[in-house]
């Protein structure tokens, strides 16, 4: 989700990274590209103004211009201001009623409503450790009542059986009292869907509601439709109390604009979004995390802070500064960087919260993570200083002198050479705004 999103507001940020001060006319240029990449994103037009406004109005404050870090500053501002527009802090489901909870899904033909109650079902059956069951009420495609079948079977979950023939209202009273009789703890009920929503699908609805009296009623909706999301559902919900929007197929969105839209639009909250085909395909929604993937951020502030604990801070300043000033980086950088990778206890955990990460290759992250840095290092050790200052010279022979001493094979020797010559690309790269704004926050 988000790519498109993400890519816009990346150049911004990077321009915005690297600078040491920051005036109000750069803040006004800044803030009108979040804009145009809000509104390329689909994002509606409420949400963009309202977002902008506050973003404004904060940046312009003693907040961005007295910091330290005025482009830092300024980013967490952005991403201050797109987490509480999605609802600041993630919202749980209220199953606090006397048993079976029951779940009412509504949600327009093809937006994922059946796949979304198994999915459900199964989140709920294997994370939260409820008894579950799932009924159909949707008694106009027969074939739907048999995808929920098939769906239950599969994710292993009670289904309470339901035909055409019968009145919605009168399966799901029914569902409830089976549902009560075998202890259930959650009953998920399945709607039928409408092409639009209209006044049959909303009395229908409502009479389902009536009878249900459901703990939680989840509007589901395709995300890929953008701010058209966020405007369903609010029609929706204006007919019936929603307590809850699940965002489907969000592994197709490269915008993001409902799920910008939707809490800001509806008032209601997203709760869970769908991100794939499979039943093990739904996640809570966080705001929060989500704002900062939207920056493309990592969980800067953490890394900050683990950072500033273990790192040296000298080394890392030399570096920093080095970098920035276009010099080469050579192996002794390298093993510098690998000692603190170590010291960190493996950069596994820490390369997912470096920003920008999401444009290094798999490959290459799996090469420098785990069990491999103490050889890595261990083979730069057998180096001459000289060696490891210019790289350029270790020829076949020298390679092969330097794994006889560090105890490993040449091809050992190689493949630390090519991860070298891709860290030294990545930070001749790094050297405009990356680095010198990681600096930069580990001091402010
Ligand atoms: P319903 O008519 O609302 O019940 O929709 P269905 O549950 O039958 O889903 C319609 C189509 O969307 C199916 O092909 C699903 O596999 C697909 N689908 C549902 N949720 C997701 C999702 O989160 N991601 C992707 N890629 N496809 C989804």
């Amino acid at each position: 989700m988000f790519e498109s999103l993400t890519q816009r507001l990346s150049g911004t940020i990077e321009r915005l990274r690297g600078r040491g001060r920051l005036t109000e006319s750069n803040i006004t240029e800044a803030t009108r590209e979040v804009r145009i990449a809000l509104l390329e994103a689909d994002v509606a037009l409420p949400v963009v103004q309202a977002l902008i406004q506050r973003i404004k109005v904060r940046a312009v404050g003693q907040e961005v211009l007295k910091s330290l870090t005025p482009g830092q500053a300024l980013i967490r501002i952005v991403r201050d201001e797109l987490t509480a527009v999605m609802g600041a802090q993630a919202s749980d489901l209220n199953l606090n009623v006397p048993a079976p909870a029951v779940i009412l899904m509504a949600g327009l033909q093809g937006a994922g409503k059946t796949t979304t109650v198994a999915k459900l079902a199964r989140h709920l059956k294997e994370r939260r450790k409820k008894k579950v069951m799932v009924v159909s009420a949707d008694v106009y495609r027969p074939a739907a009542i048999e995808q929920l079948k098939t769906l239950a079977q599969q994710v292993g979950v009670l289904f309470f059986a339901s035909d055409a023939s019968q009145q919605p209202e009168a399966i799901v009273r029914a569902a409830i009292e089976d549902a009560r009789k075998s202890y259930v703890d959650v009953l998920i009920v399945d709607t039928a869907g409408r092409t639009s929503i209209d006044a049959a699908m909303m009395a229908e609805i409502k009479a389902l509601h009536a009878a249900a009296n459901p703990a939680e009623t989840l509007f589901v909706v395709d995300s890929m439709t953008g701010q058209d999301a966020a405007t369903t559902a609010k029609h929706f919900s204006e007919a019936l109390p929603l307590t809850g929007v699940v965002l489907t197929k969000t592994d197709g969105d490269a915008r993001g604009g409902a799920a910008l839209s939707v809490r800001y639009i509806t008032g209601k909250p997203i709760k869970f979004i769908g991100t794939g085909e499979k039943t093990d395909g739904l996640d809570v929604f966080h705001p929060d995390r989500v704002a900062s993937r939207i920056l493309d951020m990592g969980d800067v502030l953490s890394l900050v802070e683990q950072v500033e604990q273990q790192v040296d801070r000298d080394k890392a300043q030399k570096l920093a500064e080095k970098v920035a000033k276009g010099r080469k980086f050579d192996l002794n950088d390298m093993r510098d960087q690998l000692e603190q990778m170590q010291n960190m206890g493996g950069l596994a955990g820490l390369m997912d919260k470096l920003p920008g990460v999401g444009q290094i290759p798999d490959h290459v992250k799996a090469q420098v993570t785990g069990k491999e840095v103490p050889r890595m290092v261990a083979i730069i050790n057998s180096m001459t200083k000289k060696e490891r200052r210019n790289p350029a010279l270790l020829n076949g022979s020298r390679r092969a002198r330097i794994a006889r001493g560090a105890g490993m094979a040449p091809a050992d020797v190689n493949k630390l050479m090519k991860q070298y010559q891709q860290m030294e690309k990545m930070m001749a790269k790094m050297g405009r705004g990356g680095m010198k704004g990681l600096m930069r926050g580990m001091q402010g």
